[in-house]
């Protein structure tokens, strides 16, 4: 492990951001040579869309393992019913408010659409032949009655949900109905089965650590093809831009008005001292990108400057690095939202809710590390048809976005420590 550190001279996050303007270079380059698009297409893209299918195969197994894991951290289902009733239900309310500023946003302000519809009208008819498919099977759905959703949410079976990267509902379902009766069985019978998960689960997410340290070949190649398909169009980068200061302005309306508000509602707290109390958990969580690194120091802040007692700090705070991403959750509506406006795809009414209710469920299974929606992110664009190829126009720029969201999503866990703790 120290080896490793000591050969890495240059942090991921810059290297793809390299690999982002290396992509780029590529892209114009081969605009100029005969052959050159169909050299990036054939030679280059093909890596990127490696990169994307590797993200898209870890995807449910890291949110079956990640959530079983975390539904058996629950330990004893009498501790589960007495605060964890109440902690889950804020939980969720919190992210479902969270992905209704984000989706208001991206809607309000459309970043994507800046690019200049002209000059990628071709590669936009392509992308909604692929999106009207999935666009018409929500209508369907929608038209079958109000209850049709459950249909999507539970599975008839296990391995045809597992098999479809956009069943990810049903994947969550059967994790969390596995993991709740799991709890109720006798815990020297589960220890072997907790052991299993433990295991698997450290595995998987060595696995996504090393598909990330791939991303800045996949970007460079995935920013190469699309600038060949953009046909070298620059608009595209003012609608990055535009993306990016949308995605910090929400982060920083939670962190400076909503989690403000809740305090001073909820709980009999100063709000300047929540803030003082945070600042270190925020500035640790902003430089390490990893809620689950910064458990530690959350735990140590909340317990100690916040006095939330330790019964409620470990359990509230653990669960809620697993379960409880605002940030987020936010960001990924403002992304999701993004990557179908650059690509021209008109989202229906019933595929915005879908995007609302996919990207509450998917900030569950986000493990807390650096790019850990990356994977998640992937299954919300397939679900909605939207193709996840787009993914590689806002990874160049994301490390700052997820440094940002990391912050957010401490102190959305502790903001629900101390009400949980103050009632
Ligand atoms: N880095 C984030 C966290 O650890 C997860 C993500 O949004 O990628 O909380």
């Amino acid at each position: 492990m120290l080896e490793k550190k000591k050969r890495e001279t240059t942090p991921l996050y810059l290297q793809i951001l390299l690999g982002m303007i290396a992509g780029i270079a590529i892209g114009i380059i081969a605009l100029h040579f005969t052959k050159g698009v169909q050299f990036t297409q054939h030679w280059i893209y093909p890596w990127g869309k490696i990169f994307i299918r590797l993200l898209q195969l870890i995807a449910i197994p890291l949110v079956f393992i990640s959530l079983v894991k975390g539904v058996l951290g629950l330990k004893d289902i009498g501790k589960f019913s007495r605060i964890g009733g109440r902690t889950i239900v804020i939980y969720i309310c919190t992210t479902v408010i969270a992905v209704l500023l984000g989706v208001s946003m991206g809607l309000l302000i459309k970043p994507g659409k800046l690019v200049d519809k002209t000059q990628i009208i071709h590669i936009q008819e392509d992308y909604q032949s692929i999106a009207s498919e999935k666009k018409l099977e929500a209508e369907q759905a929608h038209n079958q009655g109000p209850l049709a959703f459950l249909d999507d949410i539970v599975p008839n079976n296990f391995f045809k949900a597992a098999s479809d990267n956009s069943k990810m509902l049903q994947i969550i379902f059967f994790a969390v109905f596995f993991g709740i009766a799991a709890l109720t069985i006798l815990p020297v019978k589960v220890k072997p089965v907790l052991d299993l998960f433990d295991g698997l689960n450290d595995i998987i997410l060595r696995m996504v650590d090393y598909i990330i340290r791939f991303a800045p070949v996949g970007v460079a190649a995935l920013m190469a093809g699309l600038l060949t398909d953009f046909k070298g169009d620059l608009s595209i980068f003012s609608a990055l831009g535009v993306y990016f200061l949308t995605v910090i302005a929400a982060l920083f309306i939670l962190i400076l008005f909503f989690y403000p508000l809740l305090i001073r509602c909820f709980t009999s707290m100063n709000v300047k001292k929540f803030m003082k109390a945070m600042y270190p958990v925020q500035l640790f969580a902003f430089t390490t990108s990893s809620s689950a690194a910064t458990l530690p120091v959350t735990m140590e802040a909340v317990e100690k400057d916040l006095e939330v007692s330790q019964e409620t700090a470990g359990f509230v705070l653990p669960v809620g690095v697993t379960i409880n991403m605002d940030g987020t959750s936010c960001y990924q509506a403002i992304a999701v939202l993004f990557i179908a406006q650059v690509l021209g795809i008109d989202l229906s009414l019933m595929q915005i809710l879908i995007i609302i209710g996919m990207t509450v469920l998917s900030s569950i299974g986000t493990p807390g590390i650096p790019g850990g929606s990356y994977v998640i992110l992937t299954m919300v664009l397939t679900s909605v048809g939207i193709p996840a190829e787009g993914l590689a126009l806002i990874l160049g720029i994301d490390r700052p976005l997820d440094m940002l969201r990391t912050s957010v999503n401490v102190t959305g866990d502790a903001v629900v420590a101390t009400i949980i703790d103050k009632k």
